[in-house]
């Protein structure tokens, strides 16, 4: 059997900014990594076992105005070199774009008006013409972005993007085609809700009619994709997971499966399952890792899959995380407790080791892709965070300094240390909120205090949601 392809995906788009994401977008603000920093974190995921490093040229740099701007320039710059440091590690490298979705407001262009069309294919050329030394190109739906105006559908998405992929392969003959059917299927296409008057702009309001499914549309749209599939340049893979449905869970009849082997059938297929490790926005240590595991076993059951994504926005404070994804598609039906066990050995010593019954306590707040939040009472809980924190501060000094680590192995324990004294002081008798909400805000998001209203709220929301989950505990 060939390797399987493990996909770190690093998404850093403009409304995942946060202490542990690169920012690519605000030269003078927080956050920002060096050249150096790049090649310590692409180490250390080569280090994990990934073999791919997938990056998403966001609607903010998809446009026009990014090509020559300063922000631009430095983008390309960096990623160009990243890009090459992953090669050396003998990673591959993958960017993916939104078909249609352009610009920092995230506006949607229809491929079904002329000039828009135009623009779009310009944009798909010059852009990775500035990226030409990656392995893969991925082309999805968007997310945000989509378009229902001018009779665009599913269907439309489809056959643009076999334009688009084509004129890939015809002007880079190295680039292989990844297109991703990410949604209910094909998100928003045709199904997005947009007011008459739309000229395409991003409406928070409307984001989640983008998941609306129907048999009908499923059946047409996904009959069409496998009509077409030979219309795809030759070296193509097919993102598709195994339900219709955000969670990827193939139930009822958002069951993707039947789909899923029809296509294997002909292109190689990898997963795209998004929210096994940490959702977006729910920024702290994660620990979900039995359906982590349980899902890839799924994916080997129902068809030949040759790998997939693991997607971070937290790549500086979710490293077991990402070590787990690494070792799940290498081996599904490895323990996911001792894989966690053995990546804290690694860190900590045999010590390390006791760490997991503490760290698996973050684990606390149900979310997109939590199923299993721990829940014991109030008081108990605050007494192992306790323990936590000094398991935590007896390791002082026990870091090993022989492994590939990022940021540096002391700096990790004492992240997570911070995380265990928060989340301690969030479940005492009687905590003061909203200091530890402030707290917490300046430590993780405080690179928003400095922007303008961005058009997705969600990182303040996800903020009051941590600690309301805490006051609302009784
Ligand atoms: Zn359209």
């Amino acid at each position: 059997m060939s390797p399987q392809r493990a996909i770190y995906y690093n998404n850093f788009a403009s409304h995942l900014l946060c202490a542990y994401n690169p920012n690519m977008y605000y030269l003078e603000l927080p956050f920002r990594w060096s050249d150096d920093d790049w090649f310590d974190l692409a180490e250390m995921v080569a280090g994990f076992g990934f073999n791919v490093f997938e990056f998403w040229l966001e609607p903010r740099m998809f446009c026009r105005e990014s090509l020559d701007s300063s922000v631009g320039q430095e983008y390309i710059r960096q990623m160009r070199l990243v890009i090459d440091r992953v090669h050396q590690l003998d990673m591959k490298a993958e960017m993916i774009v939104g078909l249609a979705t352009v610009g920092g407001q995230w506006r949607t262009l229809c491929p079904g008006v002329r000039p828009d069309w135009e623009e779009l294919r310009f944009l798909w050329r010059t852009w990775v013409g500035r990226f030409s030394s990656v392995d893969t190109v991925g082309i999805f739906p968007g997310d945000p972005g989509a378009c229902s105006r001018n009779g665009c559908t599913a269907e439309t998405y489809v056959d643009r993007s076999i334009d688009v992929a084509q004129e890939i392969a015809k002007s880079h003959a190295h680039i292989e085609i990844d297109f991703n059917t990410w949604g209910p299927p094909f998100f928003g296409w045709g199904n997005l809700v947009m007011p008459p008057d739309s000229q395409g702009e991003f409406i928070p309001e409307y984001q989640h009619t983008a998941w609306t499914f129907t048999e009908e549309r499923t059946h047409r749209s996904m009959s069409h994709l496998v009509k077409r599939l030979d219309d795809f340049p030759e070296k193509t893979v097919i993102s598709i997971n195994m339900g219709f449905n955000p969670d990827g869970n193939p139930e009822g009849n958002q069951d993707a499966r039947p789909w899923v082997r029809e296509i294997a059938r002909q292109r190689p297929i990898l997963t795209w399952d998004f929210s096994l490790t940490e959702g977006e926005n729910a920024v702290y240590p994660h620990y979900r890792f039995s359906r982590l595991f349980e899902r890839r076993r799924q994916e080997r059951e129902a068809a030949p899959y040759a790998g997939g994504i693991c997607f971070t926005m937290t790549p500086l404070l979710n490293q077991l995380s990402l070590y787990e994804a690494a070792q799940s598609f290498k081996n599904p039906s490895l323990d996911p407790e001792d894989v966690a066990a053995d990546f804290f050995v690694m860190l900590f010593g045999e010590e390390g080791s006791d760490l997991i019954d503490g760290y698996r306590l973050f684990e606390v707040i149900p979310d997109w892709g939590c199923y299993d939040a721990i829940e014991m009472p109030r008081h108990a809980y605050h007494k192992r965070m306790i323990q936590f924190c000094d398991a935590l501060s007896d390791l002082a000094g026990a870091e090993n300094r022989d492994v590939s680590f990022c940021p540096s192995l002391p700096a990790y324990r004492r992240e997570l240390l911070w995380f265990a004294k928060l989340f301690s002081d969030l479940s005492s008798p009687c905590p003061d909120y909203d200091a530890l909400m402030q707290s917490y805000w300046n430590r993780v998001y405080r690179i928003y205090d400095y922007l303008p209203q961005h058009v997705d709220p969600r990182p303040k929301r996800a903020t009051k949601r941590l600690i309301a989950h805490f006051a609302d505990w009784e």
